[in-house]
């Protein structure tokens, strides 16, 4: 367990988070009393910590209400400890709102009424107007010199939200940013998610006068100018270029830890919790939060509030792959947040996050979900000693290459796609799913018996001596799609270079045996016809937008990548049953072993159809048609005796006893009719207290 918990004395797996929303009201009219009215509710519904959001996230241009902001939040803070309830604060590090000379108010209007459910007046903002027309300054400087820059035009850099952002690289910007920290720690805060600590300018960003120093200092390269910028920009066969984006990489990296390193000088020790919504597809804004997991104390991801949950949630499962094994080892719990906003979409987030080993959160703008969670608030906090610390079994595990997905040209077209196209086909047909990083030791990756490269394009030589160690020591290899293509430098390998790669030849389709172990290099190449992708459609119109679907691709991988593995090897655990999108998802816990169960039927059509935010899902609401009867067959029995086995489920309040039937090679479990219809858990347990 990390450090910041022993010392709060609290056990991380017992928190439940919700967001809290600081707008107009919260920041220019709310007592500490009215506070402490929403806090209470939150409290009662087994809110631990909260974090904050606002339309003021853009915080570097809201310079002129820092003051008013502090305040408000040091009301919050009063009343949530009160309660016992811990805050996080959490706002953008460098994202500034538009200068205004270009646009007026009516642009910043729409940016604030987008994140505040349109109740930003210009009465509560009038001060913005001054700053970002004519005054610019904080403390005497002027904050257009710390913007990032784009080096297609020498220009500011636009974000994605068609706003400018700040140069981690520029003195000034972190004097005052640091320095605005400081106020911040001291209204009191248990912590801190400072985001958006990324380049933005579609790649191009950023090529300010401090960039450019540090970079040809650090680097000896010197960065082109806007008039010969084309032939350097995205060329990953100039060292150059790949040597720019290290040193993007580097900077961003930098900023994080340097505040960590400023929040220990002012002698807190705060909780810092971060997310991404992607890591495994690419990373254009060099985002360096899987570079920094080591900071994280909550290690999670935002399945983002567009995508339509029912139909986007297997790139989120690939997603959660990474984020569970990015905590593990470090001690620190990972979790998945969602925006559900009906009792349905709440049951699916929740079972879906805890079937992959997370803690659940959840948002939705303009609906309190609290009333909606509170069944499964509950459940967990009843049965806490099953998801807590769970440490996961697996059939195998995938290598995330992060060279792959940051130093090779069109990433996620070509490689980091067909990727997690293989992850999500293991899942359907019937895989544990882990993941293997690139930091990981030899000893790490030994834990897994089966480790696939899927589409790891980029090897460096230290990387192929390791898996080289991995084999001979009896590991598995299973390598698809296109593989080592590159060194660590970006130079093209030849075939030969490639097939002879491990000392011993590969040749295709064939298992190669190596010391203890062996590989399997398939010609197999799913390309896009295995990756399911999300489907993104706009909220809060009325009535709703709808979009078109992508047909499910669950028939395509069973026959693909899934036929495949099968080939080589069988999952450990068989769900049989008349439903054939059963999911099952197995962990260790203190003193048993429990089985997540999700059913997934009725989700992603097999045909292209409009699709919405409003589509119900189906076997998640109440009163769904309880499942007919499964036969788990599994091959692993648990290193314990097993006293008690029974299965748990939010749909009831009992435990349901089931018996355990030892079988040839493992055991058999029946679950009876009519047990449940979406989620559902089943205990090994060491000790038979279902209590
Ligand atoms: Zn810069």
């Amino acid at each position: 367990m990390k450090e910041i918990f022993r010392e709060m004395n609290q056990n991380p797996w017992e928190q439940g988070f919700c967001w809290f929303w600081c707008n107009d009201d919260e920041i220019f009219f709310y007592s500490e009393e009215d506070f402490e009215r929403r806090v209470e509710i939150l409290a009662n519904s087994g809110i631990t910590v909260i974090m904050t959001f606002s339309l003021t996230h853009f915080r570097m241009g809201f310079y002129p209400y820092w003051k008013e902001l502090n305040e408000s939040l040091a009301k919050l803070v009063r009343a949530c400890h009160k309660w016992g309830i811990r805050v996080v604060e959490h706002h953008s590090a460098s994202l500034t709102s538009r200068i205004l000379d270009e646009g007026g108010w009516e642009k910043l209007d729409g940016e604030l009424s987008g994140r505040s459910k349109g109740v930003a007046k210009y009465d509560h903002w009038k001060k913005i107007f001054p700053f970002l027309t004519y005054d610019y300054t904080i403390d005497g400087i002027d904050i257009r010199t710390f913007m990032q820059i784009d080096g297609r035009t020498g220009e500011y850099a636009r974000n994605r939200y068609g706003t400018f952002t700040a140069c981690y690289n520029n003195p000034d910007y972190r004097k005052i940013y640091f320095n605005y920290m400081k106020s911040v720690v001291e209204t009191g805060i248990d912590g801190i998610m400072n985001d958006d600590i990324q380049f933005f300018g579609d790649e191009h960003a950023c090529t300010c006068e401090h960039c450019r120093k540090l970079f040809r200092e650090q680097t000896g390269y010197t960065l082109p100018n806007p008039e010969n910028w084309n032939e350097f920009a995205g060329n990953y066969d100039n060292p150059a270029y790949i040597a720019w984006k290290k040193f993007k990489f580097d900077s961003t990296e930098r900023m994080y830890r340097d505040l960590g390193e400023f929040y220990k000088t002012l002698g807190v020790q705060l909780i810092r919790p971060n997310y991404s919504s992607c890591v495994l597809k690419q990373n254009p804004t060099c985002y360096p939060f899987d570079l920094c997991a080591d900071l994280w104390d909550f290690i999670f991801q935002e399945n983002c509030n567009a995508d339509i949950m029912k139909e986007s949630y297997m790139d989120f499962m690939a997603e959660a792959v990474h984020r569970f094994a990015a905590g593990r080892g470090r001690g620190v719990p990972t979790m998945s947040m969602f925006y559900p906003d009906r009792p349905d979409s709440v049951y699916f987030s929740w079972a879906l996050a805890r079937s992959w080993g997370q803690i659940y959160t959840g948002t939705a703008t303009g609906v309190d979900i609290t009333p909606m969670e509170l069944p499964y608030r509950k459940f967990e906090k009843k049965y806490l000693r099953f998801y807590e610390a769970p440490e996961k079994i697996s059939d195998l595990a995938f290598y995330f290459s992060r060279r792959t997905r940051d130093f090779t040209a069109n990433t996620f077209k070509r490689f980091m796609r067909h990727m997690m196209g293989s992850m999500q086909a293991a899942y359907v047909s019937g895989f544990r799913l882990d993941m293997v990083m690139e930091e990981d030791s030899l000893e790490s990756l030994l834990r897994h018996k089966t480790i696939v490269l899927s589409y790891v394009a980029m090897l460096s030589e230290s990387e192929i001596e390791r898996f080289i160690a991995y084999v001979r020591a009896g590991g598995k290899l299973i390598i698809l799609g296109d593989f080592a293509l590159y060194d660590a430098d970006g130079r093209k390998r030849t075939e030969t270079e490639i097939l002879n790669i491990f000392g011993e030849p590969l040749s295709l389709n064939q298992k190669i045996n190596l010391g203890k172990g062996e590989i399997f290099l398939s010609d197999f190449r799913p390309e896009e016809v295995e990756f399911q992708p999300t489907i993104g459609c706009k909220r809060g119109h009325t009535p709703p937008l709808s979009t078109f679907s992508v047909p499910s691709k669950w028939e395509a991988q069973k026959a693909g990548t899934g036929n495949l593995l099968r080939t080589l090897m069988t999952p450990r655990i068989e769900l049989i049953s008349d439903h054939d999108r059963l999911v099952a998802t197995t962990f260790d816990v203190k003193d048993a072993r429990v089985m997540h169960i999700v059913n997934l039927t009725d989700t992603i059509s097999a045909e292209r159809v409009q699709v919405s935010h409003d589509d119900l899902i189906p076997n998640f609401c109440e009163g769904a048609k309880k499942l007919s009867r499964i036969t788990v067959k599994s091959e692993e029995l648990p290193d314990f005796d097993v006293k008690k086995v029974y299965l748990l489920t939010p749909e009831r309040e009992e435990p349901i006893p089931l018996d355990m039937v030892q079988a040839e090679k493992g055991f058999l479990i029946e679950i009876p009719e009519n047990t449940f219809a979406a989620y559902a858990m089943i205990v090994l347990d060491k000790i038979g207290n279902d209590k």
